[in-house]
């Protein structure tokens, strides 16, 4: 990679939705900066709350694989979609960064505003989406402030 690569690297963020079939779309900004095409073997990693792609190389052993498709279309590993607690419909927050292609969901509203949290979520006031662990502290908070005067 040369230098030029780093600076084009910039803030810039896209977002794609989880389309049915598990798709989502690599934006061409990213794959002409990465050199990534049609036929590209990427390998998919974790970490935190982020699918993390990169060239899958020589060492593919053992990896968790997916392919660049037609038209920059990407199916995301059962694996991945998996331990992320991923959805269709879900908006992917998309950034190139030096260490690979980092996708992060995003404008999603029925995650936990607390915890981030997918599972037993509801909009415990309008606009506000708690889990139920969380909505149960948020109240037993207030129950103490107000038996405590
Ligand atoms: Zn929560």
């Amino acid at each position: 990679m040369e230098v030029l690569v780093d600076n084009q690297i910039s803030e810039r963020q896209y977002v794609r939705t989880i389309t049915t079939g598990w798709r989502f779309t690599l934006p061409a900004q990213i794959r002409k900066i990465r050199g990534w095409d049609e036929g590209t073997v990427l390998r998919a990693g974790v970490a935190g709350d982020s699918l993390v792609l990169h060239e899958a190389g020589d060492q593919s052993a053992g990896m968790i694989i997916c392919y660049l498709g037609s038209g920059g279309k990407v199916v995301i590993p059962v694996q991945i979609r998996e331990t992320l607690q991923w959805s269709l419909g879900e908006r992917l927050a998309i950034r190139n960064e030096p260490h690979g292609v980092v996708l992060t969901a995003c404008c999603r509203k029925d995650r936990c505003r607390s915890c981030g949290k997918l599972r037993d979520v509801s909009e415990v006031i309008e606009n506000l989406f708690l889990c139920s662990e969380c909505w149960n502290r948020y109240a037993q908070t207030i129950m103490a402030k107000r038996s405590g005067g």
